[in-house]
Formats: structure tokens, C-alpha cells, sequence
């Protein structure tokens, strides 16, 4: 049983972050959505701010705080309305430095740990491969033994982070014979020859979040560098996914109350017909709809993340809190930019970022339809095609 999170002392450590998003994130984050990224001091300036892997130990150089402080930095940057960044900073304190602190030797650890907290060194995770999504046993990159290294052949892509990343947990097979069996992970330092950054991809919303492809031509890199032991990369990758699921729901939910939020204060503003929008029964059945909708995922994702803390939450639960979350997270941005009328479908208001950049809530870390094939295995049994 870990011992519970003082919440008064949570709730000061929320109030410097908002603080610190107002006065460091705020005033430029219009500019780094024109211009697709995010300045690669901004990593600096989190991590001095104390922003970045606050639960890794102190003997990795960061504070050791519990999960939930994580969670946190998380939650103030989605509901802020600061969608693409709690991507890239989820990946970086949430993905990436928990795989180190788990499955890390100590000096992996001290290589990459302390630098990541700082915000010195930028991580990324690359999994997915052109031909290999939501199949990511169908990846092809290759790393073959060769003395004391290893020779890494490959492309990955929509990778967050991609275009700074100093580091990349690579999933590469080792054993292409042997299925899931064959996949081992790999810290690669990207200044090393043989690796190369393609473009940073064009998407729809969660402009300033980078998402690369990324090449590895004959990447030479020291046997050292595989992360836990060979050929587990597969159970590496699903014993951690949980975590990311989790955070995924919980910036979801966060984004939601944002937009919940915003559409509120904008009802109470607003004048139709000589009166004020709130007053309209359809407004009032629409925020209480969705009000509810947003309280008991918050109850839900609240619940996973004490689970997680606990040691206690598994798969099917991780993915029930990711597939609920992001789904309420859609309908509640959708039915508030409804309530905005013409004015949600512009840029000017807020509420049309929250919508757009909800969307892919629902694809990354496994689509809301593989996290439905999870949760109808530990219901139902794996089907008989699988
Ligand atoms: C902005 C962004 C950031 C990302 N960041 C990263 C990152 O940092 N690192 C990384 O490795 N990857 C990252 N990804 C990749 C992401 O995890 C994949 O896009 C996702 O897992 C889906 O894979 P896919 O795009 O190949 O779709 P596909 O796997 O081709 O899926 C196509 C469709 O098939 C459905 N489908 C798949 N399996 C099943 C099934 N069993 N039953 C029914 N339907 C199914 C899917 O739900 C989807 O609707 C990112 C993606 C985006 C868009």
C-alpha cells in the first residue's frame, strides 16, 4: 500500500504549474501552432520549472514525486487548452521515462535520466512503422548483432517528439522468425551516424506537437544500448502501455472540463432572442448532459489512477479508462462548439482547437477500437480468428 497523496500539497504544486503555463506556454503557444513545433528551448524552460518526470527517483535526478504529480503537468497543460504540448510532454515524462526507470540498467539511467529531467535531453518512443500500427508485430525494422553492436535498419513514423528527440526507445526485431518473441527495444542516441529525422507530418490539429518520421540506415549502436533484455520488447512494450493509457484518459478528461469550462462562461455571455444563451433548455440539457458525462469519467479515470499507484491496474482497465475518456472527451468538445454557433468554427475561439485536437485522443496509444478488442478478451476470451 503506498502511502496517500497529501492533497493540499497537490493542489499547491497545481497552482505553480498553471502559474508557470500562464507566464512560459501562454503568450507564444499561438505562434508555435503557425509554425508546427514548439521552440526546442521550451524543454529547458519546463524542466527548470520542475515540469518535466517528477516522479522519477531522486537518484536519477528527479524528485520523486508520486504518479499523480505527473499527472498534473498533464491535466493543467490539457485543460489550458494546450493540446499538442501535453502530447509531447506526456511522451517524454509519462512513455519514455518510465520504461528507463522500470526497465533501465543504472547506467542507462543515469545517461539519459537526469537530462530528461532537466530538459537537456528530449525523448520519444518509435514503435509504429508504415506498415505497422495497431499490428505492431508486423514491424519491420531490423537490429542485427555485429560484435559489441548492434546494426539498425528501419523507419518508423508518427512519432511525437520525432524532430528534437535526443533519444528514441526503438522497437526493433532481433529475431524476425520469432514473432512477438523476435522484438527487442533500444535507447538510441540520435547523434549517432545512420540516423535521420524525415518530415515533421502535417496534421490536422495539435499543429505545435511534431510528429516525424524517422530513418535508421545501417545506425551502428553499442549492445549496451538495449533497453531490459532481448527479445522481450514485446512484453516490455504491452506491460507499459497501461501507464500511457491511463494518461492519455486523463488528459481527456482534463480537455474536457476545458471545454466545458469556456462553453459555460460563453452561454452565460451570450444574447439570443433577448435572452442569454444559458437560459435556452437546449443549453441547459446539453451542459447537464455533458457535465455528467465528464464527472463520471473523472470518477473512473480518479479511481485507475489510485489503481495504478497501487500497483493494482491492469490492461483491460487501462484501456477502458483511455477508450472511455477519449470517446467523452470528442462528445463534449463537439456538443460545446455547437453551443459556440458560428463562432466555434473559427479559429478565433478556443473551443475549436479543444475540438479539433481532441481527435486523435481516440488513435494514439491503440485506436478506441483495439482497446475495445482488449477489454472483449478479458470479458469475453480472445476470438477465434485472433
Ligand atoms: C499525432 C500522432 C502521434 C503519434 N505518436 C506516436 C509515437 O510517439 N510513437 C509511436 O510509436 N506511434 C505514434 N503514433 C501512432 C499511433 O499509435 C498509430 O497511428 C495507431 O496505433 C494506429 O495505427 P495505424 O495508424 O497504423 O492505423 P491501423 O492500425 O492501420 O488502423 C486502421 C483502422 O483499423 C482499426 N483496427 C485496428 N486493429 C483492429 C482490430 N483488431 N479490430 C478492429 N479494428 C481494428 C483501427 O482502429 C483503425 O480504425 C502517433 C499517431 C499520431 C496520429
Amino acid at each position: 500500500m503506498t502511502n496517500p497523496v497529501d492533497q493540499q500539497e497537490l493542489a499547491l504544486f497545481r497552482d505553480s504549474v498553471i502559474k508557470a503555463l500562464e507566464t512560459e506556454v501562454a503568450p507564444q503557444y499561438e505562434a508555435w501552432e503557425k509554425n508546427g513545433i514548439v521552440p526546442r528551448e521550451l524543454w529547458n524552460t519546463l524542466g527548470n520549472a520542475g515540469m518535466l518526470c517528477v516522479d522519477v527517483p531522486e537518484d536519477c535526478g528527479g524528485c520523486g514525486a508520486p504518479f499523480q504529480y505527473s499527472v498534473v503537468v498533464g491535466e493543467e497543460l490539457a485543460r489550458l487548452g494546450f493540446g499538442a504540448l501535453s502530447t509531447n510532454v506526456m511522451v517524454h515524462s509519462d512513455i519514455v521515462a518510465p520504461y528507463l526507470s522500470h526497465l533501465g540498467n543504472e547506467e542507462q539511467k543515469r545517461q539519459w535520466l537526469p537530462g530528461m529531467v532537466s530538459g537537456e535531453a528530449v525523448g520519444a518512443i518509435a514503435m509504429t512503422e508504415p506498415g505497422a500500427g495497431s499490428d505492431l508485430q508486423a514491424m519491420r525494422t531490423s537490429a542485427v548483432k555485429d560484435g559489441e553492436n548492434y546494426i539498425l535498419n528501419g523507419s518508423k513514423t508518427f512519432i511525437t517528439n520525432g524532430q528534437h528527440a535526443d533519444m528514441v526507445i526503438v522497437a526493433a526485431k532481433t529475431d524476425p522468425q520469432a514473432g512477438a518473441k523476435g522484438i527487442s527495444l533500444f535507447l538510441v542516441d540520435t547523434s549517432l551516424p545512420g540516423f535521420s529525422k524525415g518530415r515533421n507530418l502535417d496534421k490536422i490539429g495539435q499543429h505545435s506537437g511534431d510528429t516525424s518520421e524517422l530513418f535508421f540506415s545501417d545506425m551502428r549502436i553499442p549492445a549496451s544500448a538495449m533497453l531490459g533484455e532481448e527479445g522481450q520488447g514485446f512484453v516490455y512494450l504491452m506491460r507499459e502501455l497501461p501507464r500511457e493509457r491511463l494518461v492519455i484518459g486523463a488528459l481527456g478528461v482534463a480537455a474536457a472540463r476545458g471545454s466545458l469550462d469556456m462553453t459555460i462562461q460563453y452561454a452565460q455571455e451570450r444574447e439570443l432572442f433577448g435572452q442569454k444563451l444559458s437560459l435556452l433548455q437546449n443549453t441547459r440539457f446539453e451542459i447537464a448532459r455533458m457535465e455528467t458525462d465528464y464527472r463520471i469519467n473523472k470518477a473512473f479515470v480518479d479511481q485507475c489512477i489510485r489503481e495504478y499507484e497501487e500497483g493494482k491496474l491492469d490492461a483491460p482497465t487501462a484501456s477502458m479508462a483511455k477508450y472511455s475518456a477519449t470517446e467523452m472527451q470528442c462528445r463534449v468538445a463537439d456538443g460545446c462548439l455547437q453551443l459556440f454557433g458560428g463562432y466555434g468554427y473559427t479559429t478565433e475561439y478556443p473551443i475549436s482547437r479543444n475540438f479539433i485536437d481532441a481527435r486523435v485522443q481516440r488513435i494514439y496509444g491503440g485506436t478506441s477500437e483495439v482497446m475495445k478488442e482488449i477489454i472483449a478478451r478479458s470479458v469475453l476470451g480472445r476470438s477465434p480468428q485472433k
